[in-house]
């Protein structure tokens, strides 16, 4: 009699709390709004955060609430914006230019100097807290990378020259390689500037001529023979202003130290196979954190 009175009891109180928990998970439910969903289900599902949320269904939440645009997918472009538009029941966002990224160094192994092999751990960050990194020019590409691995997308390899080579038909202009690069050397152009400045340096022109063939040494030559006022020189270093750039090419045939290029498709250099630093003439060897240089 006294067991039973005990499940009886027990049992009473499971109902009451199962009533009430039922309750509370009425009163409080929160409603979820469809529309998260169907633009999870548009968005290219890459996940790779290029929008600055965590992942694509993060986007679609901020995209319903309004903290983020209806075109703040770099990967789905304009398709998938006009797609999100429609689910918002918003006009369509207006078009805007493909971006990719752009390597902006074209100090390759041959024509940047070094001044010690570096045979620690193949990272860019790693190799630039030695010194500077092995390259004697400290604003151009470090050349281990970094960049390559980080790219979700496969649109980078390793050049001939030690410099990264972007395929402009993959890359989605996530800027996940632009992230990655210690240098800040990769940026986001609009796919028709072809014409760049190849170089970051902001050294003095004796200094690049120094350290690198074809790093740009603030004459000013391109900015003086630009027919459409298309370049400033900053702090020692040309820029092209893409707006007002028509690709004339005027400036890359007279700038002297050939920093000023016209960007093909596939960009500049040759591609090895072999994965990231192939062809480096660097050790292949075990190499991790600790690892160390040796002077030339
Ligand atoms: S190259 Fe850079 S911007 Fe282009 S897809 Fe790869 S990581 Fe993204
Ligand atoms: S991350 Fe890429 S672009 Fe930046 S220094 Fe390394 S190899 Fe060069």
């Amino acid at each position: 009699m006294v067991y039973l009175k005990a499940i009886l009891s027990l049992a009473g109180l499971g109902a009451v709390f199962g009533i009430m928990l039922g309750l509370a998970a009425r009163k409080f439910a929160v409603e979820s709004d469809p529309r998260v969903e169907k633009i999870t289900g548009v968005l290219p599902g890459a996940n790779c955060g290029g929008c600055g949320y965590p992942g694509c269904s993060g986007l679609a939440s901020a995209i319903v609430t309004g903290s983020a645009p209806v075109d703040a997918c770099p990967v789905g472009g304009q398709v998938v914006a006009d797609r999100v538009s429609e689910i918002m029941g918003v006009q369509p966002a207006p078009a805007r230019e493909r971006q990719v990224a752009k390597v902006m160094c074209g100090g390759g192994e041959d024509k940047a100097t070094s001044r010690f092999a570096y045979i620690g751990i193949r990272d860019c960050g790693a190799a630039g807290l030695v010194s500077g990194g092995p390259k004697a020019c400290t604003f151009g590409c470090l050349g281990f990378g970094t960049c390559v691995k980080a790219c979700p997308f496969g649109a980078m390899e390793m050049g001939a020259d030690g410099l990264p080579v972007i395929d402009e038909a993959k890359c989605t202009g996530c800027g996940k390689c632009i992230e990655a690069c210690p240098r800040g050397i990769i940026a986001l152009v609009p796919v028709s500037a072809r014409t760049q400045v190849l170089c970051r340096s902001h050294a003095r022109g004796a200094e690049v001529r120094k350290v690198c063939k074809v790093g740009c040494i603030g004459c000013g030559i391109c900015v003086k023979t630009c027919p459409n006022s298309a370049i400033v020189l900053e702090d020692n270093l040309a820029r092209i202003i893409p707006d007002k750039c028509d690709n004339c090419g005027k400036c890359v045939e007279k700038c002297p130290t050939r920093c000023i290029v016209m960007t093909s498709q596939r960009d500049l250099h040759t591609v090895v196979t072999g994965g990231v630093g192939a062809g480096k003439g660097l050790s292949t060897g075990t190499e991790g954190p600790g690892g160390c240089c040796v002077a030339k």
